[in-house]
Formats: structure tokens, sequence, C-alpha cells
């Protein structure tokens, strides 16, 4: 393709995704797309002769566009949200365009100190004290990974790269029942095996790991042998938004000197505005913490902002420099492929550079306050009709109801009803092992009319 060409077509693509957004309430959030259909509609062989954009992008609209689902519907009221703003389009567009590999400083001097002062920016904007040092990860699973390979290195000071895990004591990591899968799968992928995560009782209304009980869990396995390495607590679990207490868990951590990683993958991003910082209150005495800049603050897939009290022991459990990699460099040039799994990576602190500028943090709080605001009335609303019963309280945007008297045979029957219909779109969860409907609002371009819309689909639905 010449440039002329892709200039064209560039243009000729700003349009096409001005247009779909501005249509966007007009489409079912949720596709209706039946299993294999998109695949039958595909050639199953490669072409052998160049083909025109026009015919690729016709089938695109085709072939592709009805069988997506709308992330950036604004009633998209399920999972979490996954905001991608024009700015951070932009920004990917360029960064696209430029396409450089950002593994060392020398790859791409301005990424690299872009990205330090981008996570610097976002350090202050929720509140984590000076001396954290951030990396931006591709996700909120992969910076649990890195963490979970610091805790196992450090407890085996650094011998687990070397000479595997065999002969070691079992290592042994505490979490409670309500973190994200992405934890599990860190522990398996780490070599500490599934048997390994403890889980650890909850209590109270923010369905908080026990402190008391976390103690009692460690001082078992030590008593049995076993080599404690670290503590994973959430705030904003995925299902339900549950909360540890951070401060009473990284007490617990550090009298038996473990590690402790927090994630807040999604409601990390509320730490933007002061008044809910008390939902994460001693985060200052935890060494590694996550949270999804591509979830709530309009930065798109994949950012996931890692911030380390001691990048160091990050280094050194990941860093390889092999002599080709080797920079020979000044003092204080930073190779951010040493913080992270893979050794390539994306120009991803541009995103951030564009979004933080063109809303400012003030533009980013009004949004989140408003999607809390909203979701805490719906919350009320629906509290106060007899179809229904709130499972869990708003934790932020977040909270989960049923259908009153109904089994879980009818809860799915009835979330199934509202996702056919297609103005809004919900998912389930788990509560005390039963079926749950989650509702979280977040999306950007979402209006207080959207969440009336939300509450009239919801009670339209359930029927007398
Ligand atoms: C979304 C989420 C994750 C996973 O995030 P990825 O960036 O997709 O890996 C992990 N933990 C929590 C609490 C989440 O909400």
């Amino acid at each position: 393709m010449d440039w002329n060409t892709f200039a064209r077509w560039g243009a000729r693509i700003a349009d096409w995704g001005a247009q779909y957004h501005l249509g966007l309430r007009d489409r079912p959030v949720r596709a209706s797309t039946r299993p294999g259909e998109v695949a039958a509609a595909l050639p199953v062989q490669p072409p052998e002769q160049p083909e025109a954009m026009e015919t690729i992008f016709a089938d695109f609209e085709r072939i592709v566009m009805p069988g997506m689902t709308h992330w950036q519907h604004p009633r998209f009221f399920a999972y979490f949200p996954a905001n991608a703003t024009p700015p951070s389009m932009l920004a990917e567009f360029l960064a696209t365009t430029v396409a450089a590999q950002c593994m060392l400083w020398q790859t791409s001097p301005a990424a690299t100190e872009m990205e330090t002062v981008m996570m610097d920016w976002l350090r202050q904007s929720i509140g984590l004290p000076e001396g954290f040092k951030g990396v931006i990860q591709d996700s909120a699973s992969s910076a649990t990974l890195a963490a979970v390979l610091v805790m196992r290195e450090r407890a085996l000071n650094w011998a687990g790269n070397r000479q595997g895990l065999t002969g070691q004591p079992r290592l042994r990591v505490y979490c409670s029942g309500e973190v994200h899968s992405s934890i599990d799968r860190a522990i398996w992928i780490a070599g500490i095996g599934a048997e390994n995560l403890v889980r650890v009782p909850t209590q109270g209304p923010m369905r908080a790991m026990d402190a008391a009980a976390l103690d009692a869990a460690i001082r078992a396995d030590l008593a049995a042998g076993h080599l404690p390495c670290g503590v994973i607590a959430c705030t904003g679990g995925t299902g339900t938004g549950a909360c540890d207490d951070i401060a009473a868990t990284v007490e617990v951590a550090r009298q038996h000197g473990l590690y402790t990683h927090v994630d807040a993958a999604w409601a990390g991003a509320a730490m933007i505005c002061p008044e809910f910082r008390s939902l994460w209150a001693g985060i200052e005495g935890a060494d590694s913490v996550v949270f999804n800049p591509h979830k709530w603050l309009g930065v798109q897939f994949d950012c996931a902002a890692h911030f380390l009290r001691d990048p160091d022991s990050l280094v050194q459990t990941l860093a390889i420099r092999p002599e080709y990699l080797k920079t020979h460099g000044a003092d204080g040039i930073i190779n951010y492929s040493e913080w992270s799994i893979p050794l390539g990576r994306r120009f991803r602190a541009l995103k951030l550079w564009f979004v933080l500028r063109h809303y400012g943090l003030e533009g980013l709080r009004g949004r989140i306050r408003n999607h809390v605001r909203w979701s805490v009335a719906l919350a009320d609303k629906l509290r106060h009709d007899p179809r229904f019963d709130i499972v869990t309280d708003p934790v932020l945007s977040l909270f989960t109801f049923r259908l009153r008297g109904g089994d879980d045979a009818a809860q799915i029957t009835f979330i199934n009803r509202i996702n056919d219909d297609g103005r809004i779109y919900l998912t389930q969860t788990r509560v005390a092992d039963g079926v749950v409907i989650r509702f979280q609002a977040g999306q950007f371009d979402m209006t207080e009319d959207d969440m009336i819309t939300a509450h009239r689909v919801i009670c339209e639905l359930a029927g007398a």
C-alpha cells in the first residue's frame, strides 16, 4: 500500500469511527451472533492474490461488525468498563503508526522517559507516596504474575530461577476467595501450585480477609515446615467489589516478612478521587499495586499500571541481560523490558499522556463520581422495589441484585431476557453459591438518561 492510499484510508476510518460511536445507542449492546456464524462467513483458505482495500473494508462491515459486542456502548453495564476515549484512540493511532519497540531506553528514549513520567503522574493521581516506581504492564494478569514471581524468588533467595523448585519447601501464598482468577493462574504459572494458594476466610460487609485467620494460616504453615512467601489482597474484587483491609493485611504480612501485592485492577482508577481512598487505607505499606487505566480511566487496552516500592526485586527476578541487550548506558537509564515478562513492548505511555492532558484529572474525576452516584441511586430504587433484593451493596459503582423469590434458573432466565432485549447488557456472578445479577456503571459516554433507561429495562422485563 502506498502512503497516499494509507492517508486516504486513515481519514476514512476516522470518519467511520466517529459515525460508529455517534450511532452506538441505536445498536443492541451484545452481539446476537450464533457460534460458528462468523467463521463460516470467512474463506477457509488465505488469498493467493492481493485484494482491494475497498473489498476488505466492505467485508469488515458485512462480516465483522454484526458479530461485535459493543464495549463502548453507553449502556454497557456488564463485566467492567473498557473505556477507549477519542484522545486515547488518536494516541494509539500514532503509536501504531510509528510502531517502535520500546524494550530498552535506547530503542525508544521518548517512550521510556514518557513512561517514567506518566507513571509518576498516575502515582500522584491515586495518592501513592513518593518512592513507588511504576511500569506499564500489558494487563493486570501480567502484573500479578510478575509480583508472584518476585514473592517466589524473594522467599527462595533468588534460587528458583536457577535451580527450579525441586527440593524446595512448599511455597505458600495467601488471598481471600474474592480475588480474580488471574491470581490462580499466576500461582500455576509460577510453579507454586494451586494447592499452595491458601484461601483465607472473609468477614464483614466488605468481604475482607480476616487478618487473624491470615495470621493463623501463616503460623500453621510455618509450623508445618512450609515457606510462606506472599499475600495477595484485593481492592474491588471482580465479583462484587470486595475490599480487603489493606492496613491490617499489610501488618500481618510485615510481621512475617511476606511480600504484599494488591490487585485493584478496576477500583484503583477511582482513587483519583480522594474521597474513595479509604477503600484501600494502608496502601502505602504494600510492596506491589496494580490498577488498570484500561478499565475506568479512558485509556484503552492495554495499559496496566504496576507500582512497586522496590523495583530492584522485580528487576532481579525478571532481568536477563544477554549481551545483545546491554546498553552500556549512562546511569539512570531504565530498560522497562527488565520489569516485565515479554521482551517487546508497545509505546503505551503515549495514550496516558493524551488522556490525562485532554480530560485533566478533574474531567476524569467528574465521570467516575457520576458513575458512582448514579449506580448508588439505581441500587436504592431497586432496594425499594418489592420485585428485587440487593444482594451486595454498591462498592463504588458495582452492586449485585436478584429477583426476589426466584431460584437460580429464574435469575438466568431474567438476565438472558435483558441481554436479548439489547438495550442494556449485564452479567451475572455467584454470591454464597447463588446466582446474582451484577451491575456496574463506568462507560465514559453514558449519561444519567442511560441509567434511567437501565432502570426502565430492568423493571419492564422483570414483569409484575
Ligand atoms: C479485570 C481484572 C483483572 C484482569 O485484568 P487484565 O488486565 O485483563 O489482566 C484482574 N483483577 C481484577 C480485580 C480485575 O477487575
